[in-house]
């Protein structure tokens, strides 16, 4: 019988939006099967997968049920549910990137931490229990003002993150468990994009520069390479470099970074998947990110 596929294999990607879609591309070129699983019927990847099913991400029954069958399960966003995720690790589905890595990530105060016990630069912050008890450290001169204030979980593009300047803005933020983190005087955002294989090793697209729009909070344009020096490039790979190796991650790690009006190299946040700064790759790079 011909076979037109390249393996038995199935791989499943929880979120079914656009950087999924674009993963599809490759996979479609490759005859690579696949599974998609999102909660809306519209989704952008429903048309290029081999199976697509609707589902809540953060259900738990239902992303068990999505990966049992499967080989390889990948993510395209990072809001899913991880208790299905460790269990499915536990029967033997290779999930990358691994499920305690994503537990991490989801929660911003926890990366933090994760960021302080693996020795790797980042600015100052202290963690606040919920909006009341941050008020209260404002109150008694803990914290002082300005100060960027970041929501613990559901932080995506910047909904969760503000510069706050003054009682006013402080009143404006949202409820919740929280950080009040040093505002960093910022030259440039850079960004390095670390690939890594599960026997541990590892590849570095070139540092980017990224220009954010100043209200949209997201990235407008990528600058492949970063306008810095040699020796500025290479402490942001380093940098990268050393958070790849604290998480031990399988595939992709954009490692976000500040470079600093003193030239430091801070670790802003990671996103353990493609990243909007390494699109430019598809057309760039021999080997694009997807
Ligand atoms: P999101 O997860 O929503 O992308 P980020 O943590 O990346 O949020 O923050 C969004 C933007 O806010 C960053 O790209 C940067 O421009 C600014 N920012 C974040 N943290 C700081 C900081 N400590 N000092 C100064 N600017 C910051």
């Amino acid at each position: 019988m011909m076979r037109f596929f390249s393996g038995q294999h199935t791989i499943g990607i929880l979120g079914g939006g656009q950087l999924g879609k674009m993963l599809l591309n490759i996979t479609r070129q490759w005859d690579i099967r696949t599974k998609v699983m999102d909660p809306s019927d519209q989704s952008p990847c429903k048309i290029s997968c081999n199976q697509f099913v609707q589902a809540n991400l953060m259900d738990y029954d239902a992303v068990i049920k999505f990966g049992e069958d499967l080989d390889i399960l990948t993510i395209e966003i990072e809001n899913v549910n991880t208790d299905a995720l460790l269990v499915l690790e536990n029967q033997g589905v290779r999930v990358y990137p691994q499920a305690a890595i994503l537990k991490i990530i989801q929660n911003k105060c926890r990366q933090k931490e994760f960021y302080i016990k693996n020795k790797i630069p980042t600015a100052s912050y202290q963690l606040f229990e919920s909006k009341e008890l941050l008020k209260d450290a404002v109150a008694r001169g803990f914290v002082s003002f300005p100060f960027v204030w970041k929501s613990e979980s559901m932080g995506y593009d910047g909904y969760g993150v503000k510069i706050v300047r003054s009682n006013q803005d402080l009143e404006n933020i949202n409820e919740g468990a929280c950080m009040a983190e040093d505002l960093v005087s910022i030259d440039k955002e850079l960004g390095v994009i670390v690939c890594r294989s599960y026997k541990g090793e590892t590849q570095t697209y070139p540092c980017v520069e990224m220009e954010f729009h100043p209200e949209a909070n997201q990235v407008e344009y990528v600058l492949s390479p970063a306008r810095i020096s040699k020796p500025i490039a290479e402490k942001a790979r380093k940098v990268a470099l050393s958070v790849s190796k604290a998480f031990k991650h399988v595939g992709l790690l954009a490692v976000e970074l500040f470079l600093t009006k003193e030239g430091e190299i801070l670790v802003n946040e990671v996103a353990p998947r493609p990243h909007n700064s390494g699109h430019y790759s598809i057309e760039a790079s021999y080997t694009s990110q997807f």
